[in-house]
């Protein structure tokens, strides 16, 4: 997932996590373990995760939670995080992430963002 190949054309590069909702990137990257269940942090990123303006896919909108009524799959694989979450399995949540970064490349990706 990291180490960027230096193959790839930059402006065919794949968006990551970074480039898409980096705040989450950032935390999801930190935390090797998810947050104790029931821990400040826990209840933190579960509240984040239930809100559509601040969950993952919400941050890659810009926190704002529109792509519930414009993009069917968005909203479903927002859903998706939480419940990976509440599960607690790291597998599923990488997962995820790669889903919607796969959706979002390909029918989101802006066409310039600089
Ligand atoms: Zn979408």
């Amino acid at each position: 997932m990291d180490g960027k190949s230096s193959l790839v054309e930059p402006l065919k590069r794949r968006l990551t996590l970074d480039d898409v909702a980096p705040k989450w990137a950032k935390r999801l990257e930190q935390e090797k373990k998810l947050p104790f269940p029931l821990s400040l942090k826990w209840f933190k990123w579960y509240f984040e995760l239930d809100m559509p303006s601040k969950c993952v896919v919400g941050e890659a909108y810009g926190f704002d939670s529109s792509y519930e009524q414009e993009c069917d799959e968005c909203n479903t694989l927002g859903w998706r995080f939480g419940h990976s979450f509440l599960v607690r399995s790291r597998l599923e949540l990488e997962t995820d992430v790669q889903n919607f970064l796969s959706h979002w490349n390909e029918k989101h990706r802006p066409i310039d963002r600089s």
